[in-house]
């Protein structure tokens, strides 16, 4: 057999610790909290179809040529309007490009600002995928730790005094995957204000923001830069459908022009036909009316999983209680070996991710993501108690 000589992008190890979980979970008689997928009953399917039809009678010719690299202005237009009016994030045409899902910003930056060796701040725990494209890029990672209100600021600055050379602080502001956790609004001014007095940028992963089911909104970390050092990306994963693959970038003009450069080496643009359809979707359709109703569902969902946790978990287990978002993150006491309870919840017939590939550094034993937005309701009743005789079970043994 042929042994492949790959770049040292590529894991060595060749595994995919996360993958296996989901494969493992994917049993139909698994009840999944594993995924991150948004309730697919609220896709809308109908109204999209009618604006996929509307682009083929008007415009079906631009939209199956090929497009710019930034996007099709239309589309980058209501995106800008849509981060003003959401999130007080202000900014010229030049500033915004649509990419391909928020994934691809990840690539982007990473690609753009990460030399192997530089350093990357993450949050303790942290979005995973993210980890795996910056470390595909040879970054190191020094973890920040959290609490209820999200990044600490105070580790924070001491790791940009503890590493100089630090380049890239990655964060999730708004209902964090995994912990469902939210950054304090005086953090979020606090952190622009490291950024441009350590001379580091700043990546604000806004996925989950808009989904908000209790609480207040909360100001994007975008919103305090005075200095150009915050790059703002989101999606339309959450609040429309994932399948389109549409994200964008909001940044400094000099800095979309270099992602436009590399994005063009990766696949020239993001799907022309999906944006016009979101455009004309858009057009026709409440956003927000339709946001409101997705926040709604989740918001039932996240409870009847809380109610859950109160009835049926052993005492002394602590979880976060997300005002948003799709993820809570349950923490089990006297639990070392996460992956060993995840094999024995699925005997239980149900399933987690566990928490260990969520850390850049040491894991937190006994943490774990529980998703709450892919699972019908009677499904959540059963499978929290499920899960709740298989950590009585852990924890008694
Ligand atoms: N960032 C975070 C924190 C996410 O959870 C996700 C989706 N799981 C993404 C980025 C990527 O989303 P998409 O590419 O669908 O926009």
């Amino acid at each position: 057999m042929t042994k492949f000589n790959y770049s040292k992008r590529v894991p060595a190890d060749g595994t995919d610790a996360v993958g296996a979980i989901l494969k493992a979970a994917a049993d139909p008689k698994i009840i999944s909290f594993a995924g991150g997928l948004p309730a697919p009953e609220l896709f809308p399917v109908k109204e999209m179809q009618a604006a996929v039809d509307q682009v083929f009678t008007k415009e079906g010719q631009e939209a199956m040529q090929y497009g710019a690299a930034k996007g099709v202005t239309a589309l980058r237009e209501l995106i800008l309007e849509h981060v003003k009016e959401k999130e007080g994030v202000t900014g010229q045409l030049d500033n915004v490009m649509v990419t391909t899902g928020s994934e691809q910003v990840l690539d982007l930056v990473g690609k753009a600002f990460v030399d192997p060796g530089d350093t990357v701040l993450v949050e303790q725990p942290t979005y995973l995928c993210a980890l795996d494209v910056f470390k595909s890029y040879g970054a190191k990672f020094v973890g920040v730790d959290m609490d209820e209100q999200g990044m600490k600021m105070d580790s924070l600055e001491e790791a940009l005094q503890a590493h100089p050379e630090t380049k890239l602080v990655y964060t999730v502001p708004n209902f964090q995957n995994p912990t469902g956790r939210t950054m304090a609004v005086e953090r979020r001014q606090k952190l622009a204000e490291l950024a441009e007095k350590y001379d580091v940028y700043v990546l604000e992963d806004n996925p989950y923001g808009e989904i908000r089911f209790a609480g207040h909104h909360v100001p994007a970390v975008k919103s305090f830069d005075k200095s150009g050092h915050v790059f703002y990306m989101s999606t339309f994963s959450k609040t429309l459908a994932p399948g389109f693959r549409l994200g964008w970038v909001v940044a400094d003009q000099d800095v979309v022009n270099k992602l436009t450069v590399l994005k063009q080496s990766a696949d020239l643009h993001t799907d022309n036909l999906a944006q016009y359809a979101v455009v004309e979707f858009l057009k026709h359709n409440d956003l927000d009316a339709h946001v409101k109703e997705i926040s709604a569902l989740y918001g039932k969902r996240k409870q009847l999983m809380a109610d859950g946790i109160k009835q049926y978990f052993p005492a002394g287990v602590k979880y976060t209680d997300p005002e948003g978002g799709m993820f809570l993150w349950v923490e089990v006491p006297g639990v070392d070996d996460t992956v060993e309870l995840f094999k024995e919840c699925l005997n239980h017939n149900v399933a987690f991710v566990p928490g260990d590939p969520f850390f850049a550094g040491q894991p937190q034993p006994g943490a774990f993501r529980l998703n709450y937005s892919n699972a019908q309701e009677d499904q959540i009743k059963v499978g929290m108690k499920q899960l709740g005789e298989a950590l009585q079970e852990a924890v008694n043994k």
